[in-house]
């Protein structure tokens, strides 16, 4: 395990553990790289306490971590932001301004509920619900400011109160989605917070397949993890998946270049 691409701390309103237990957690694990990626959720409307954090606090704090650790370990200093058609200009006025290291762009929010929860389901077909989330992921990829990776792809069926087949459900749209990352050349990350809850990474297996269908190589690990002792968690689930794409190394960011690391 050489990197771990998406972790939450302290700084975003559902984690714990202080950043520096993060970096010396990711150290005694042998990780090479760890990005911080914390939540920044603007108009969100589902817990308006959560939006993010103070950004000046996190960004400098960080920053010095990653200076006092930089002959360890590759500590980048990013931000996982959920967008939405309301807040995308917000989204690139916080990028301006802070330049993190990392973007993953994420869709949680759809029509003002997080797909997280029972409610966005409520009245909605499985393929309803399934197809709305994709289509905002498609959006999503337009969004009006640089980011790296595409976050969780797949999302809407992490905590469904059902089993989503997103595959038959919605295959054009996602489709579509990776033909449209591929061209733009993002990450698409497999995120491996679900093993926990529902025994698949996000993308499943299949979804995944489709990206490595339709042409796509960059993919790199992101454990999801939301306070240190979850770092590195599934990276198992997520070399199964490499290798049976074919893929050997994951793509990561380090000074503001894409470079490959061995899995
Ligand atoms: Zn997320
Ligand atoms: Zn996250």
């Amino acid at each position: 395990m050489t990197a771990d691409n998406h972790v939450h701390t302290r700084f975003s309103p559902d984690a714990k553990g202080d950043p520096e237990e993060f970096v010396l957690r990711a150290i005694k694990l042998g990780l090479k790289h760890i990005a911080f990626t914390e939540h920044v959720d603007l108009l969100y409307k589902s817990d308006p306490s959560f939006v993010m954090c103070d950004l000046d606090e996190y960004f400098g704090y960080a920053r010095g971590l990653q200076n006092r650790y930089s002959d360890k370990i590759y500590v980048s200093v990013g931000l996982e932001v959920g967008y939405t058609a309301q807040n995308k200009n917000l989204n690139a006025d916080i990028i301006n301004r802070y330049r993190p290291d990392y973007v993953i762009n994420s869709v949680h929010e759809v029509g003002g509920v997080d797909c997280w929860f029972d409610s966005y389901f409520s009245g909605k077909t499985p393929e309803k619900a399934a197809r709305e989330y994709f289509e905002a992921v498609l959006s999503s990829l337009n969004a009006p400011y640089p980011f790296d990776a595409v976050g969780h792809v797949g999302y809407v069926a992490r905590n469904a109160p059902y089993d989503m087949p997103l595959a038959k459900l919605a295959p054009d749209l996602i489709n579509e989605i990776f033909r449209t990352a591929v061209a733009a050349d993002k990450i698409v990350e497999i995120n491996a917070s679900c093993p926990v809850t529902r025994g698949v990474t996000v993308p499943c297996a299949e979804v995944f397949g489709m990206y490595v269908n339709a042409g796509g190589k960059k993919t790199c690990f992101a454990s999801d993890a939301h306070n240190p002792s979850d770092i590195g968690r599934g990276y198992d689930a997520f070399t199964k998946l490499c290798a049976t794409a074919g893929i050997a190394t994951q793509t990561v960011k380090q000074n503001g270049k894409e470079t490959s690391l061995p899995l």
